[in-house]
């Protein structure tokens, strides 16, 4: 006899789980269908991020950067550190467990909610119907009242440089490696090369970071941008921009890497190369041709700012929809559409999405940034407050960096927190809260702060605003 849900979730990622767990919750008879397996060959629930994103990324950023305080940050606190040495495969050992651990919690919490789990690839057909397709080939049909789309992304392969998973590898590969390559090459200053780049070059890599565009970080406040710049290259990250890579070839153990900047045509050579030049979404197989279900220009499920696809009681969530390719965005947007399914008038803020880049110093923002907001012909205050004037950053010896907070001139309310520098995505979230109840400079300011943290920058940034910092000069008078 045919199965039949409230609602099916194809992906188990964070847009799917989360929404699949908030469905049950509400009392939804709920399914979800998941098909990766990990390397043993069992089927493993948390999508890209758990597995492969995230939190194995952020695992051996961790691991890395205490390696590299042993070597480099240590000293000045008068502790000598001889003889450290990095043991790669066990550091990756470390990342495998936390991720088997958070994937296992989430089969756990799919067990104590009652969502049911169905191992395989996921199709929609028409009329809700969903086709699964196990690993051995077997199909069965499941009926869904309600299905959500969360399909997430994979990573962009472009022509130039052909992934082999060996020389030439894309983010996942990235993760995998059992020694620090010599020399790095990256393609790609987004998000996933700057974190990748920065795990190996604290271990020891010559890394060279190739960047089409000519503005490193665009979607950042270039204020920030032109600090993380400074501070990435201080690192000893070579970033090239205006360097568009147009071939490569794999030569024995190493790579030709090819590209063009304002010199003409060049080659590197690399013992690894990251690919990371974006993500696209995964639709392969996922729609019958008569699902109704459509897609827009580039590909993603089309959908309206609720996540309804063109077909009643079909929704889409996460990296296959429009919108930033974060976690925390697919999760929220699985929350909104299970409550949404059950009755209630649930919505998602947009416009309050923080953003973050897991380099150290952290860079961390919330809202929007001076340029646009200058582009938008907003008229605005600006505070902002260095971390080496924050005794708390100097206690740590972590003073790189600044605190901006962004505020409208005619009302004072809080457009954009932006933040280089220790605990970046912490105090950006403070400044999310706080946009979300429509605060403003002031009451950021009136707030009392503890002492010492990292968290009073964002105090000073905000009296700052109006002229009114204590630790700092203030440029603007009161
Ligand atoms: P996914 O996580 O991609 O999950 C989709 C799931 O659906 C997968 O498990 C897939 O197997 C399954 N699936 C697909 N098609 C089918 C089908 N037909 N049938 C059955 N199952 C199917 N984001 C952050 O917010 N913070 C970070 O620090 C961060 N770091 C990242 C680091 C890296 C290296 C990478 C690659 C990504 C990172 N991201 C980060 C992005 C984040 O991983 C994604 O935004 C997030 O995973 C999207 O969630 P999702 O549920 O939409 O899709
Ligand atoms: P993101 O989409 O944030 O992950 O960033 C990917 C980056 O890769 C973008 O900044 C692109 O400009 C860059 N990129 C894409 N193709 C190439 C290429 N052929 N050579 C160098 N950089 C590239």
């Amino acid at each position: 006899m045919t199965q039949k849900f409230d609602v099916v979730v194809i992906g188990a990622g964070p847009g799917g789980y989360v929404a699949a767990i908030k469905a049950a919750q509400l009392g939804l008879k709920t399914a979800c269908i998941e098909k990766y397996q990990d390397k043993e060959g069992k089927i493993a629930l948390g999508g890209t991020c758990l597995n492969v994103g995230c939190i194995p990324s952020k695992a051996l950023l961790d691991s890395s950067y205490k390696y590299h305080e042993a070597h480099a940050g240590f000293a000045i606190h008068g502790i000598e550190a001889k003889g450290v040495t990095i043991d790669v495969p066990a550091m990756v050992a470390r990342k495998n467990g936390i991720v088997k651990n958070l994937t296992g919690g989430v089969s756990t919490l799919f067990k104590a909610n009652g969502v049911t789990l169905l191992e395989g690839h996921g199709k929609l057909l028409a009329n809700k119907q969903v086709e699964v397709t196990a690993g051995d080939g077997t199909t069965q049909v499941v009926e869904a009242t309600n299905v959500i789309l969360a399909s997430g992304s994979t990573p962009v392969d472009i022509p130039p440089a052909p992934v082999n998973q060996d020389t030439i590898v894309d983010s996942t590969g990235a993760l995998e490696f059992q020694a620090v390559p010599k020399k790095l090459g990256v393609i790609g200053a987004g998000v996933i090369g700057l974190e990748l780049g920065s795990v190996w070059a604290r271990l020891g890599a010559e890394v060279t970071v190739l960047e089409a565009l000519e503005k490193f970080l665009p979607a950042a406040d270039d204020q920030v941008a032109k600090e993380a710049l400074k501070i990435l290259t201080k690192q000893g990250l070579k970033i090239r921009l205006g360097a568009r890579v147009t071939g490569s070839e794999v030569k024995k153990k190493q790579v030709n890497v090819n590209f063009t900047d304002a010199d003409g045509e060049q080659t590197l050579t690399f013992d690894k190369l990251i690919v990371s030049v974006g993500r696209r979404p995964v639709t392969t197989d996922l729609l019958a041709a008569d699902s109704g279900v459509n897609l827009d220009e580039r590909g993603f499920i089309f959908v309206d700012d609720y996540c309804a696809t063109s077909v009643p009681g079909v929704y889409a969530i996460g990296d296959v929809v429009r919108g930033a390719m974060l976690a925390h965005k697919a999760s929220e947007e699985g929350v909104m559409v299970a409550e949404r399914i059950a009755g209630h008038k649930a919505q998602m803020n947009y416009d309050l999405i923080p953003s973050v880049i897991y380099t150290h110093p952290e860079i961390a923002w919330v809202g929007k940034t001076e340029q646009v907001l200058k582009a938008e012909g907003v008229a605005v205050n600006v505070g902002t407050f260095p971390f080496a004037a924050s005794g708390r950053a100097m206690a740590a010896n972590d003073t790189a960096g600044f605190v901006k907070v962004i505020a409208d001139a005619k009302t004072d309310r809080v457009l954009g927190v932006h933040v280089i520098g220790p605990a970046a995505a912490e105090l950006v979230q403070q400044g999310a809260i706080g946009m979300e109840f429509g605060t403003s400079a002031e009451d950021l300011g009136m707030m009392v702060f503890s002492h010492p943290t990292m968290s009073e920058a964002l105090h000073e940034a905000a009296l700052a605003v109006n002229g009114q910092a204590i630790h700092i000069a203030n440029r603007k008078k009161r």
